[in-house]
């Protein structure tokens, strides 16, 4: 195929070279069916993120989303399997991707946290999630290098971690290998149907192909109005930092009942440190900037759970966008436009990248996936749209 034309056919088009499309456009590929994903950035949409495998609820969305705390509930087993199928991800690749599945601790400092902790704990016992409560008695024997203020945590097995440049970059190769033609620096502009397939047009060129598959994260809904479809998707700028490398001394994945933070130690010996601080974007060139606040805040933040971090070097500190919708992952396709798919993580979408990739190939393929569920429909946004139609 030669991409210097101006038009190109294909089976598949699929928007987005983030970890959702990027995982797509490679399960696609390889069945004597042409797939090409265009990504207005360089295939890489997550390689801002921070590499937390994330199962248990955040308490970051208590504070900041209490009203998506029904719907990530209710998606705990979700991310379990989310992890089983990065191990299927990995063993696809045949790449160390640094996936480490040694579990993650959410601690308490006070009794009232350690009550939140105790509470959610139960419920998400109750979803099928292997967590239990550690009290302070073994708090410190077990992880000596959290503060002495820390009362209590809840160990969730699941958590864990990977390193996000390598299993991109493996991903783009794979994919490569497997035939995908990946379309870097080039933005979809429209979609539309006519003559029987659908025509999608870039700032270089137009496709056109039967089925395409929006995997465009939080640019998804921009999209999606070209097919006059309202699925409301925010870019939520947030910040992160990275120390310099010491010897491993943080075996687990870190978050706090309270405090906006999730911290870890990568194979390297960096330490990375986020956990939702916001960062802006700059109306003029859309970049994203580094707030002072999230970089100060964020690092204190650090340290008073994990006081050694206070003598490392901050080695560099980015930002990067989250593409939130109401908490559920956004799955499948709508009345009208059945060879449309969307596919946008939900909460912790790094985490559940592979497993709803497979469940958007299950769907195009009309096989069942027995982690799907209706309530991943994008349909769900129909009665919205109606409501603002009226509304107006
Ligand atoms: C700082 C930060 C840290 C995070 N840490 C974690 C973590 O530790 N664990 C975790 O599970 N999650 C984490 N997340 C969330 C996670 O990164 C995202 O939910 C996930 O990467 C979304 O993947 P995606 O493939 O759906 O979208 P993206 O990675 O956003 O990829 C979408 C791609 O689509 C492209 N695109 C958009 N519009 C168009 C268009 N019109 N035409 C062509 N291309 C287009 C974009 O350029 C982008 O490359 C973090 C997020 C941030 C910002």
């Amino acid at each position: 195929m030669n991409s210097n034309r101006k038009s190109l056919e294909c089976d598949y088009v699929v928007i987005g070279g983030g970890i959702v499309g990027g995982c797509i456009s490679y399960y696609l590929s390889g069945k004597n069916k042409e797939v090409i994903c265009i990504d207005s950035g360089e295939f890489s949409g997550s390689n801002s993120n921070a590499g937390s495998i994330h199962v248990q609820l955040q308490s970051r969305n208590f504070r900041l989303n209490p009203h998506l705390i029904d719907n990530l509930m209710e998606n705990l087993p979700f991310y379990k399997e989310a992890v089983n199928a990065w191990n299927r991800l990995s063993l696809m690749l045949n790449v160390d991707l640094e996936l480490r599945v040694n579990g993650g601790l959410m601690v308490a400092d006070n009794e009232e946290q350690l009550e939140f902790l105790y509470k959610k704990c139960q419920e998400e016992k109750a979803a099928g999630l292997d967590v239990e409560i550690i009290e302070s008695n073994k708090i410190k024997k077990l992880y000596p290098f959290l503060s002495n203020k820390v009362v209590g945590a809840e160990f969730c097995a699941h958590e864990g971690k990977l390193n996000p440049l390598v299993a991109n970059k493996s991903l783009q190769e794979v994919s490569l290998r497997s035939g995908v033609k990946i379309m870097k620096c080039e933005t979809v502009n429209h979609i539309e149907f006519k003559n029987n397939e659908y025509c999608i047009r870039t700032n270089l060129r137009e496709y056109f192909c039967e089925t395409v598959i929006i995997a465009a994260g939080s640019g998804s809904g921009k999209l999606a109005e070209c097919l006059n479809f309202n699925i409301p998707t925010i870019a939520e700028p947030l910040h992160m930092n990275v120390t310099e490398k010491v010897s491993m001394f943080i075996p687990i994945l870190i978050q706090h009942a309270e405090c906006s933070i999730t911290l870890k130690q990568i194979s390297s010996g960096n330490i990375i440190i986020g956990g939702g601080w916001p960062a802006r974007i700059e109306e003029e060139s859309n970049k994203i900037k580094i707030k002072k606040e999230s970089l100060f805040g964020n690092l204190t933040t650090a340290v008073n759970l994990v006081p050694s971090i206070g003598k490392l070097r901050l080695y560099r500190t980015w930002g990067g966008i989250n593409p939130i919708t109401d908490g559920n992952s956004v799955l499948g396709n709508m009345k009208g436009h059945e060879n449309v798919f969307f596919a946008i993580p939900g909460d912790a979408g790094y985490t559940l990248g592979p497993l709803c990739a497979e469940v958007i190939v299950d769907l195009i393929n009309s096989k069942r996936n027995e982690f799907y569920s209706s309530k991943f429909s994008p349909e769900r946004f129909l009665n919205n749209h109606k409501k603002m139609i009226i509304e107006n």
